[in-house]
């Protein structure tokens, strides 16, 4: 039987990953199964944590927060041979969803029991590996707005919150984008890059997305007025946003982008800055337990 490390991140969806823990220990030790729980006290501490635990030998690491604590214990694994597993237990759960992992714990527990790994593609920007999505423009200060905090509002409704003020106030910054067969000059309302299909708790910008073809796939949304934007952003959700003219999809091994000026990046629910970004990809780099 495997052996399992659950890094649990305490405040990540308001106490959520901490409130299943004790399912976690019941299932497990009902499974006779060997496992550790920790506990993160703060930012990059799970990627650590996550380092540590592929020392001890743990077979499987698990992230018990949201896509964020996935980020991290995924930059803590990689080229260490555990696998990583997530569970739902942040605000933003994209890669748990894109992994099969059910939302219910007991049932995701019997997910991580029965240990069905296989490996899909790694991908790498500004030093830093990702495994399901990252996006530059308009969604990154969107995303920025919500981490930086927004009174009175929470969950779904400061992301609402933030795309309308982020609406009024988005500044487009030119680009330069690389897909393979040199530059092209534009200044699109973002450029999404995924391996999964969804980012931001369930946004499906690239819908066809495969985790182990060796490709990402990427949606560059070119220029659209405010009303556009406000009338055609709820079919992202259904994944028919890809539908649209404005939304040129490609798939690609690699990707350069230049911009303007340094802008934030949003990395699975955490915000990086540049102006350069060099996205590559390790074909089947990581592997990853899915949920049955
Ligand atoms: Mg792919």
């Amino acid at each position: 039987m495997k052996s399992y490390c659950f890094i649990v991140n305490p405040i990540a969806g308001g106490g959520k990953a901490n409130s299943q823990v004790y399912r976690i220990e019941e299932n497990f030790r009902a499974a006779g199964a060997e496992f550790k729980i920790y506990r993160t006290t703060g930012p990059r501490d799970a990627t650590l944590a996550a380092a540590r635990a592929a020392e001890e030998g743990f077979d499987i690491v698990v992230a018990a927060g949201g896509d964020g604590t996935v980020n991290e214990v995924l930059n803590g694994l990689v080229g260490s041979g555990a696998a990583l597993a997530a569970i739902h237990g942040g605000k933003g759960n994209d890669f748990a969803t894109a992994v099969a992992m059910p939302k219910n714990i007991d049932e995701a527990c019997k997910s991580l029991l029965r240990s069905e790994i296989r490996a899909i593609d790694l991908g790498r920007v500004m030093e830093r590996y990702f495994i399901n999505s990252v996006g530059v423009g308009f969604d990154a200060a969107v995303a920025l707005r919500v981490n930086r905090g927004i009174r009175l509002f929470n969950g779904v409704s400061a992301y609402i919150y933030a795309f309308f003020e982020t609406l009024l106030s988005y500044q487009y910054v030119q680009m330069e984008i690389d897909l393979g067969s040199g530059p092209v000059k534009s200044d699109p309302v973002l450029v999404a890059v995924g391996i999964g299909q969804a980012y931001g708790g369930g946004m499906r910008i690239v819908p066809d997305a495969i985790q182990d073809d060796g490709l990402f796939d990427v949606c560059v949304f070119d220029r659209m007025n405010r009303l556009g934007l406000i009338y055609h952003f709820p079919k992202v959700f259904s994944g028919k946003l890809k539908n649209l003219e404005q939304a040129n999809m490609y798939r690609t091994k690699e990707l350069k982008l230049k911009l303007s000026e340094v802008r934030p990046l949003h990395m699975e629910g955490e915000i990086y800055f540049g102006d350069e970004m060099h996205f590559t990809l390790e074909p089947k780099g990581m592997k990853v337990l899915f949920g049955t």
